[in-house]
Parts: C-alpha cells; structure tokens; sequence
C-alpha cells in the first residue's frame, strides 16, 4: 500500500467492505422496515468511514452533478443511467471506482492483471457469486394503474411490458407474469405479498426513461419504475423494457465491458461483474456509446442479441432435452457454469 494517499486507501477499504454489488444488493429499505442498506450496515459498523468516504473528490463531484430525484420521500443518485442508489450506496459506489482507477494503474505498470471483463454482463455479490432468480421461476408483476396519468399510458406499458418479458422468455429458462389483481392498489413501498415487482410511473431524475433493480435487492426496492421521458422516447418503447427486465434478471451494462471504447466508461466500476459472452456493442444491454452509438433502427430497437441470448441461457438454462436411448449425449454448453457460481432467489409464488 506504500505511496497510496488516504482516500485511495478508504476506496481500497470500501471496496473490500462493500464491493457495489452488495450496495446494489443492499438496497435503500425504508423507515421501520427490518431490511437495511449493506452501506448502512457498514457505515453503522464503522463510525469514521462515513467521513473518510466524504473526502473522496469522486464522490463530492458525484453528489454534486449525477442526475437525482426524491422518490417515496428518499433522494436517490442516478448512476450508468438508469440504476439509482441512496447517498450511503453512493459513497461506496464512488469508493469502488476509485479502487478501480488504482487497479488499472497498478495492471498497466506491469503490477496485478485486472480481471477483463468482457460480454453480457451478470451482477456479482461479495462471494463473487451470480445472484439469480431460480432458473424457470415465474416473476408475477401487477402494473400500477393509479401512478399513470391516463389509461392508454397505463394501457401502452401493461402490454410492452408483456412483450419484454416474453423476449425474454424466448432466449431463456424465466417466464413473467402480469396479474392484473392489484393493479388498482396504492404504490405502497414494498410490492404486495405475493408479487416479484412492481411497475409503475414515478417522477426519476430529469432524462431518465426507466430505472428496474437486481434480483437481490431488497423486498421495497423492486420497482421497474417508468419516467416521464418513456411516453416520448425516440426508443422503441418495448426494447427499453427489454433493457430494464435485462436488470431484472440480473444483467449489468454490457458497455462497463473493459473492451468497450473508452468514451464508454466515464462513470462505470466493473469488479463486481461476470462476462457472460464476448464483448457485443449492439448487446440490449449496451448504451449508445462507442460501437453502440450507431443510432441505426436496429439500435433504436434495442433488440435481444443472438450473444445477450447465450449469456442469458447460462444464468437460465433450460433443461436438458432427454437423451434418446443408445445416443451420445449432447455436448455440454462450452459457457456453462457450475452451480456454485450462482445465488438462487426464490420468486414469490
Ligand atoms: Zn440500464
């Protein structure tokens, strides 16, 4: 650690402490409710790290100028664009990047390899684990009519939502379900007992069209929230749902890739991430940046790739067909990754 100043040596601490995908893991929870942030926690547990973290320059300019939005009475920070994180998962996520930054200077002065992190990308906890839903899970969403400003609005993400799912249900081993039930209810801060999530329209940060969760955040934060700027998006309003249920089943931006054009990674921290597949700019998961810049229709679409499918089938594989009697069996898929790799979470219902 010779040479390193203090706050790089408080990111390298954070980091250890609380890589992001536990601070994403981590969730907000909200007031009286048993769940807590992973960064609370840890903040809690660490009455001074609060403070070293503050000194990070990273994190004032952070605070200062990432887009934010108060929602159920919280401030949220807008990250990669469209994930949103509270002011202590913020810190941290800050910390992680600049332990980031250290790494790739330590690899290009011939000191530790960093880890390349290449296609279709799935969100690690702290064990390095892929946390997942239970492959073949239903997740059963209702959609919140009474956050909608009008019933064709309401109308219009009931049945792109439907389709999303079901593109992805195409390519992988998970189904989604709308149970139309309680989609009269209030937006209360967790989704109802026996529902995966939520959808709803709520007031994000200025620009952002969508924002979703990873499968182990907590309970009150699953919430595919809908902003003002989806009902005029020049995007193909079925592929941002793609891109947002892409979250939902676990998968990060494809341009935090490290084989992303650098213009690609100004604001992105990757430790905590899996490639699934080889870097593919024109991933669902890819922004417009780089090769993905291309604003060509395909792009507007924002299709499930051919790659997105194979990486998406090694964290939802479908079972095996049976092998006939006397036959080889199939090769195994060259992806492939043992169970252990993964975190299961339970769906609802
Ligand atoms: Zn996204």
């Amino acid at each position: 650690m010779n040479g390193w100043t203090l706050p790089r040596r408080v990111a390298l601490a954070a980091a250890v402490v609380v890589p992001p995908a536990v601070v994403f893991a981590g969730g907000a929870g909200g007031a009286g409710r048993a769940e807590e942030s992973a960064a609370a926690k840890a903040l809690k547990d660490d009455p001074g790290l609060k403070a070293e973290l503050e000194k990070s320059e990273r994190f004032k300019k952070m605070e200062a100028k990432l887009p934010q939005a108060d929602i159920g009475g919280k401030r949220y920070f807008f990250v990669e664009g469209d994930l949103r994180l509270d002011r202590d998962q913020l810190l941290f996520y800050a910390g992680e990047f600049d332990a980031q930054a250290e790494r790739y200077k330590l690899a290009k002065g011939g000191g530790a390899g960093v880890p390349l992190t290449t296609g279709l990308i799935a969100n690690l906890n702290t064990d390095g684990a892929i946390v997942r839903w239970n492959p073949g899970a239903t997740l059963t969403y209702c959609v919140l009519r009474n956050t909608f400003p009008t019933q064709a609005e309401y109308d219009a993400v009931v049945a792109n939502t439907k389709a999303a799912g079901a593109a992805w249900s195409a390519v992988c081993n998970i189904n989604f379900k709308h149970d139309p039930a309680q989609d009269n209810g209030a937006a209360a801060a967790a989704p109802p007992a026996g529902y995966d999530f939520t959808v709803r329209k709520a007031n994000l940060a200025p620009g952002v069209i969508a924002s979703a969760f990873f499968p182990d955040w907590p309970v009150a934060e699953r919430h595919l929230l809908i902003g003002a700027p989806y009902a005029t998006t020049p995007f193909n309003k079925v592929g941002v749902l793609r891109h947002e249920l892409g979250h939902v089943l676990c998968f990060r931006h494809e341009h935090i890739s490290s084989q992303a054009p650098a213009v690609c990674k100004t604001t992105e921290g990757f430790t905590f991430a899996y490639a699934l597949t080889n870097y593919d700019p024109r991933s669902v998961m890819h922004y417009f940046c780089g090769d993905g810049s291309a604003h060509d229709q395909a792009r507007m679409n924002m299709e499930i790739t051919p790659s997105d499918g194979a990486g998406a089938r090694v964290v939802y594989p479908f079972p095996a067909p049976p092998t006939p009697a006397g036959a080889a069996s199939a090769a195994p898929d060259p992806l492939a990754l043992p169970a252990s790799k993964f975190k299961n979470v339970a769906a609802a219902r």
